[in-house]
């Protein structure tokens, strides 16, 4: 049917379906990919022969508009995979402190004192570690104490100190640093950083440790969800530093019988999530010294690559979590029962 403008309307109306159908084949083709091809070597070779109604320049603008928006869509509808995911790699990643391997066949442990206190403190649970095996210890030098009034760790002397452990006793050190700042002076000093939960979100933090090479120990903040867990993780590989192990210490809930709630699913959801691995904090977690044997069952059991666990020569002098490290009695009991 020709309207008052002289076109006929049916007429375009087919051709311009046409054209529709041509464009959604066309967008089949080229996909997400079609941003990569060398597009000015195909428009001359496309535009070569062409001698049709529209001019030339006009033709390649519409094509590369289409370009740009087939591009577009495709990136808002497929990012990639985030690199902690299982899509981006499937095979379990292993993270090595010093002759530790976590995410291995085996689990792999880390205790010690929640302050490093002194050497002779740190030295007294080096030894009862070394005598059961163990290849890592932890202690605080930088410790994010709720009271500014309470024991803020003996900070470059406590990482001087976990140096001398290492050295004396042959232990991979693992100690948290709670600024930027911190990297190069820990880099010198540890095998592993701790980012502990309160800084679980501190993103400049989780950048400066992505750009060194040390593993890091990330502890789930205490009312971060598991997919905020994950970004966090992925602020690190994304400066390049794939050496991350999640780390389960509970979360905050109505339930005051224990420090904080285990979050026990956490374990199998990270390790479907992610191939990075998952250790369990049993201290910080439940803040019961009696129950933590059995929770660090349970961790093991759900598929934690390891448990964490605070020890101390003599709790009731401790500096910080005085009720709730074990004595190196306790942690015999504990430590049998969970091998
Ligand atoms: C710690 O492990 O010493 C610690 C402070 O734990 P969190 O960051 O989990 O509270
Ligand atoms: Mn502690």
């Amino acid at each position: 049917m020709t309207g008052n403008d002289g076109l006929d309307r049916e007429k375009l109306m087919e051709i311009d379906t046409a054209l529709l159908e041509l464009l959604d084949s066309r967008a089949a083709v080229t996909g997400p990919v079609e941003k990569r091809v060398d597009n000015a070597e195909y428009y001359s070779r496309l535009l070569a022969e062409y001698e049709g109604a529209y001019d030339t320049a006009f033709i390649q603008a519409l094509l590369e508009g289409l370009t740009d928006a087939s591009s577009k869509q495709a990136d808002a509808e497929e990012p990639p995979p985030l690199l902690v995911s299982r899509a981006h790699q499937s095979a379990d990643t292993i993270v090595r402190i010093g002759e530790a391997e976590i995410g291995g066949d085996e689990p792999a442990h880390i205790f010690g004192p929640c302050s490093v206190e002194s050497y002779s403190q740190v030295a007294e649970v080096a030894s009862d570690l070394k005598r059961k095996g163990l290849k890592m210890i932890r202690g605080g030098a930088f410790k994010p104490r709720t009271s500014p009034y309470d024991f803020q760790g003996l900070g470059k002397e406590g990482l001087e100190i976990l140096l001398e452990i290492k050295k004396a006793h042959g232990l991979a050190v693992v100690s948290e640093i709670v600024a930027p700042e911190h990297v190069n002076l820990a880099e010198a000093h540890l095998d592993a950083f701790q980012i502990g939960a309160r800084n679980m979100q501190n993103f400049e933090l989780l950048k400066a440790v992505g750009r060194s090479s040390k593993p890091v120990i990330l502890k789930r903040g205490m009312s971060a969800t598991i997919e905020e867990f994950l970004y966090a993780a992925e602020y690190i590989l994304a400066e390049g530093n794939g050496n991350v192990v999640f780390c389960e210490r509970g979360i905050r809930t109505y339930e005051k019988s224990t420090r904080n709630t285990l979050d026990i699913s956490a374990v199998p959801l990270l390790k479907q999530a992610s191939h990075l691995p998952v250790l369990v904090d049993v201290t910080h977690s439940t803040g019961r010294k009696e129950i933590m044997a059995d929770c660090a069952k349970a961790a093991l059991a759900a598929g934690a690559d390891g448990i964490m666990a605070e020890v101390h020569p003599d709790p009731a002098t401790a500096l910080s979590d005085r009720a709730q490290q074990m004595s190196l009695e306790e942690f015999d009991k504990f430590h049998l029962s969970i091998i």
